[in-house]
C-alpha cells in the first residue's frame, strides 16, 4: 500500500503522464493539473526518436568547442543570445564546467542504467492497453558528408559502450546508405547505422497516455495552472512546514483556489525550477529551445535520420517527414523565431531530394528541459511529499516511461530506487 492515496502531478507532457500512469499501476488515486492542454510543452513538436543507445548526457568537450566557435550566430544550431540574464549565466557557466570528459564518463554512467530499461518501460504501457506505436527504427542513420566528418561519432559510439550501454552499429559507404535512402543527394558520401532503436509519433502517443490514464480513473485538469506548492498540517499550509512533511500538500491554482492532496510530482518540463526551488531545487533547469516543422517527402524512410554536423533530426511520421533541429538558449515562452527555421531548412536543402522544403507545416518551437549536469532531476525533493521529475533534456520521451515508472516506486514506497541515486534533485 501507498503512503499516499491522492496524488496530483503538475504537467502533462511525456515525464507527468507516464508518473501518473504508473502511480495508477501503484493503486494511487491521480490528478494530473495543466496549464495548457496535453502535450503543450516540448512532448508534442519533437523528433520522436527513442534511442536509448544515444541518449548522452548534453555537456561534453565536443558540443563546447563547438559551441564557442559558433553560439552567437543566429543561423548556428546552437545559439545563445548575447544579453546579461544572470540566471543564464549561471546555468552556462555548469554547463562549461560539466563538459569535460572525465565528467562525461561519470554522467554516461548514470545515463546508461536508465536507458538499459528504456524499453521495457514503454512495452509496460502497451502492455496495460495504452494505445502506442513504437516501431523499429529499420534503420536508424546517421549520415556525413565525409568518412572524416564521422569519425566524432564513432568515438562516441565506442565511449558509449564502454559507459555499460549497448550499442550495435555500421559503418557505411556513401553508395550504400544513398542504396538504402534514395532521397539523399550525393553530398552524403558517408554514414553510421545503429540498430535496436525505435521512434514515435511523439504528439500521439502522449494524447494516448493521457486518454488511458483518464480511462483508468484518473482526473486530467486542463487550463489550470500551478502558482505556487504549499506544505502543512491540514488547514495550515506553510513552505516552512516543509520539511517534516506533516499533513497535506496544498497547491495554488491560477483559478484562486486551493487544491489538496497527500503528495505531489512536479513534471512541468522547463518551468521546473520555479515550482520546487522553495523545497531546496537548486540546479538550474534552462529552456534549450528546439524547433521543428513536417514536409510532404516523395518516398518517406523507414526510420529516422541523423544530419549530425548540422545537429538536424528527421522522423518518418505517416506520409511525411517532420524536421527537427537547433538548441536556442532562451526563455521557454519566447516567440518562434522564424531564422531558425530558415537555417534548419538551408542546412537540409543539399542533403535531400524528393522533399518540399518550401510547402512546411506545424513549424513549432519547443523548450528542452536542460540541466548544467546533462542528468534529470528525479526524486524527493526537501519535502517528503513534494517529488521533481524532469530536466532530461534531449531524452525526454525516451527516458519519460522509465522515469514515471521509478518515481511511483519512489513516492509509493517511500525508498529511493538505486537508479534514481545520481538524479537527486538536491545535489
Ligand atoms: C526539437 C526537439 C527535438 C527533440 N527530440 C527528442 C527525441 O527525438 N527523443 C527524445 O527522447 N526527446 C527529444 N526531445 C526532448 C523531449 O521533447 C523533452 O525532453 C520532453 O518532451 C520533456 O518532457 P516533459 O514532460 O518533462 O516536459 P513538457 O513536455 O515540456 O511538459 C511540461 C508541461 O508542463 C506544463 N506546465 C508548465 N508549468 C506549469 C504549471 N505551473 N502548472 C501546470 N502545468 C504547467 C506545460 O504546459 C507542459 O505541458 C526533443 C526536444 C526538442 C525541442
Amino acid at each position: 500500500m501507498s503512503a499516499f492515496e491522492r496524488v496530483a502531478v503538475v504537467g502533462a507532457g511525456m515525464v507527468g503522464l507516464s508518473t501518473a500512469w504508473f502511480l495508477q499501476e501503484r493503486g494511487v488515486q491521480v490528478t494530473v493539473i495543466e496549464r495548457d492542454h496535453v502535450a503543450a510543452g516540448s512532448s508534442w513538436g519533437n523528433a520522436g526518436w527513442l534511442t536509448p543507445s544515444l541518449a548522452t548526457p548534453l555537456p561534453e568537450p565536443a558540443v563546447l568547442r563547438y559551441g564557442a566557435r559558433a553560439v552567437l550566430s543566429p543561423a548556428s544550431p546552437v545559439y545563445v543570445p548575447l544579453r546579461a540574464d544572470p540566471r543564464l549565466l549561471r546555468f552556462l557557466a555548469g554547463f562549461v564546467r560539466n563538459s569535460t570528459a572525465g565528467r562525461w564518463r561519470v554522467a554516461m554512467g548514470a545515463l546508461a542504467p536508465l536507458n538499459r530499461r528504456a524499453f521495457a518501460a514503454f512495452d509496460l504501457l502497451a502492455a496495460g492497453g495504452v494505445e502506442t506505436s513504437t516501431p523499429p527504427a529499420a534503420p536508424f542513420l546517421a549520415c556525413y558528408r565525409s568518412a572524416r566528418e564521422r569519425e566524432g561519432l564513432v568515438t562516441e559510439l565506442e565511449e558509449i559502450r564502454a559507459a555499460g550501454q549497448k550499442v550495435e552499429f555500421e559503418l557505411l559507404s556513401g553508395p550504400a546508405v544513398r542504396g538504402l535512402l534514395p532521397a539523399l543527394t550525393t553530398e552524403i558520401n558517408a554514414a553510421v547505422r545503429i540498430d535496436g532503436q525505435r521512434f514515435c509519433d511523439p504528439g500521439r502517443l502522449v494524447t494516448a497516455l493521457a486518454d488511458s490514464v483518464r480511462a483508468r480513473g484518473g482526473d486530467l485538469w486542463e487550463g489550470v495552472g500551478v502558482r505556487g506548492i504549499h506544505v502543512g498540517r491540514p488547514g495550515i499550509l506553510d513552505a516552512r512546514d516543509s520539511l517534516n512533511g506533516a499533513g497535506e500538500v496544498g497547491l495554488d491554482l491560477s483559478t484562486g483556489q486551493i487544491a489538496r492532496f497527500d503528495a505531489v510530482v512536479v513534471a512541468n518540463g522547463a518551468w521546473l525550477g520555479e515550482l520546487v526551488h522553495p523545497f531546496g531545487v537548486r540546479i538550474p533547469v534552462q529552456a534549450g529551445r528546439g524547433y521543428s516543422f513536417s514536409v510532404a517527402a516523395r518516398q518517406v524512410p523507414d526510420g529516422p535520420l541523423y544530419f549530425p554536423a548540422h545537429r538536424v533530426a528527421c522522423t518518418p511520421l505517416g506520409d511525411r517527414l517532420r524536421i527537427a533541429g537547433m538548441m536556442e538558449f532562451r526563455k521557454p515562452g519566447a516567440p518562434l523565431d522564424h531564422r531558425r527555421i530558415a537555417a534548419i531548412v538551408n542546412a537540409v536543402r543539399p542533403l535531400l531530394t524528393g522533399v518540399d522544403l518550401d510547402m512546411r507545416t506545424q513549424e513549432w518551437v519547443g523548450s528542452r528541459p536542460c540541466t548544467p549536469d546533462g542528468l534529470p532531476v528525479v526524486g524527493r525533493t526537501a519535502s517528503p511529499r513534494v517529488f521533481a521529475a524532469g530536466g532530461h533534456g534531449m531524452w525526454g520521451i525516451t527516458l519519460g516511461p522509465v522515469t514515471g515508472q521509478l518515481v511511483a516506486e519512489a513516492v509509493t514506497t517511500g525508498r529511493r530506487p538505486v537508479e534514481l541515486a545520481p538524479f537527486d534533485p538536491l545535489r
